[in-house]
């Protein structure tokens, strides 16, 4: 979920303030309030779905399922989860009627499942996604108007010419993009100087992106690029690379967890606790296993929009894995924002290049691709990629062609690709609790910082 705000998607000021001012206050309200908050707009939301969305309004009807009847957050168990599977098969009835009315727009993603979907997100969600990381920023020390610095790969990507340039600074959202396709030895006094000259505060990215930015300033003992926090999204962050990071740019990182769907957020406050953001959306647990110590439970990720009306995602299957305590527990940031104690989420491998660059981004590959079920991306060698390929019916020469294009905007051109199409079952039965897009037989990332 990269902080890509096109200044055109969020332009809503009078929206922005209100929403901000709520969850400004939100954040202190009681339990009890944030649940009723919940309730309301689950009610609008189920009650805009019965009305306007197709796939809703048959499956509602078959299961006596009425909207006003919602009076707690438990009448949701009632409904049957709703699966990426379910979503690509009936895309066009999930989109509501009205959803011209919302602003919508066209997203397609893989997440962490590596199994991409499209879908719509409208104007509220995109005011809410604003807000909800103008609050979690602000956690941290972030003012609006604050410089930060952010990995990114795909404005390089979108213009050939930039493909490998070191950054774009943008004035009107004071945000410093650092490419993420050109981290190697011989960018890293490039890369220091632009962070030097732009002099930004904070820096958001993936954690083995800044982990592996870290590695190459201490490795060239560069030691003057600090920041006041660090913002780490899109992986899981591993508490060898949390100390790493904390030591080498001495402040604290802030993690999160999202998911372009934007049905659930999770964010890390300055205590520690990794706080549900209740407004966003209802954070389900389904599967659950007690520990052996019994004080906490590990389960499966359901998720419910509150806020996005285009194509309402009600108890979306996230596929990915949490741990939450038995009993609600107080953070001593005093939030009353539920805290969960752990999240299983992405967890990928680096790529090397032949021209020694460290590649961390290549998950996104399959994201645009037409026909992909399921893609995974295996380094043999250092010259050597193995693509391993579940196709769909849709997939044609032409989607090869795509991959391949892309690709080569990664990795540059003395790379070697093989492609090797695979079944569906194949690719899942290997990574049966959690699907791994990127693998790597020659890169160790906690072996490397370790050096
Ligand atoms: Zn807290």
């Amino acid at each position: 979920m990269p902080v890509n705000f096109r200044i055109r998607e969020f332009l809503y000021p009078f929206s922005i303030l209100k929403m901000n001012h709520f969850l400004n206050k939100s954040q202190w309200m009681p339990r009890e309030e944030l649940e009723n908050y919940q309730v309301r707009r689950l009610r609008t939301i189920v009650r805009h779905a019965s009305e306007n969305v197709p796939y809703y309004r048959s499956l509602f009807e078959k299961l006596h399922f009425n909207a006003n009847e919602i009076n707690t957050l438990d009448s949701l168990s009632r409904l049957p989860t709703l699966t990426k599977a379910v979503i690509r098969q009936n895309l066009k009835i999930l989109l509501a009627s009205n959803a011209k009315k919302f602003h919508p727009f066209a997203h397609r993603t893989s997440g962490s499942t590596g199994e991409p979907i499209e879908f719509y997100l409208d104007k509220p969600s995109n005011v809410l996604e604003f807000c909800y990381y103008w609050r979690h920023w602000r956690w941290a020390g972030y003012r609006l108007g604050n410089t930060f610095v952010e990995f990114a790969n795909d404005y390089f990507l979108m213009n050939k010419s930039k493909e490998r340039d070191t950054y774009h600074f943008n004035p009107k959202t004071r945000s410093l993009k650092i490419n993420t396709m050109i981290l190697c030895d011989g960018r890293i006094r490039d890369i220091a100087d632009c962070i030097r000259k732009f002099k930004p505060n904070f820096l958001f990215g993936l954690p083995s992106s800044m982990c592996y930015l870290a590695f190459f300033l201490k490795k060239h003992e560069i030691s003057d690029i600090t920041f006041k926090a660090l913002f780490s999204h899109g992986e899981m962050l591993l508490a060898y690379q949390r100390k790493y990071l904390e030591n080498v740019f001495e402040c604290k990182v802030f993690d999160s967890y999202g998911h372009m769907e934007r049905t659930v957020g999770i964010s890390e406050c300055e205590k520690g606790g990794y706080h549900i953001n209740s407004e966003y959306g209802i954070l389900e647990i389904i599967e659950k296993e007690l520990s052996p110590c019994g004080t906490t439970y590990t389960g499966k990720i359901v998720g419910t929009s509150l806020h996005n009306f285009a194509m309402p995602f009600i108890r979306y299957e996230v596929n990915d894995y949490i741990e939450a305590p038995v009993l609600p527990s107080l953070c001593s940031c005093g939030r009353r924002l539920p805290l969960i104690t752990k999240i299983y989420g992405r967890k990928e491998d680096a790529i090397i290049t032949p021209d020694n660059r460290i590649i961390t981004c290549l998950f996104t590959l399959y994201d645009e691709i037409e026909g992909v079920a399921l893609g995974q991306i295996v380094q043999t060698s250092r010259n050597e990629l193995l693509l391993r390929i579940a196709k769909t019916e849709s997939f044609t020469s032409a989607s090869r062609d795509h991959i391949l294009s892309l690709l080569k905007g990664f990795v540059g051109d003395g790379m070697r690709v093989k492609i090797d199409y695979v079944t569906l079952d194949t690719l899942r039965s290997e990574y049966p609790r959690k699907f791994k897009v990127v693998v790597s037989h020659i890169t160790d990332m906690e072996k490397t910082l370790r050096e």
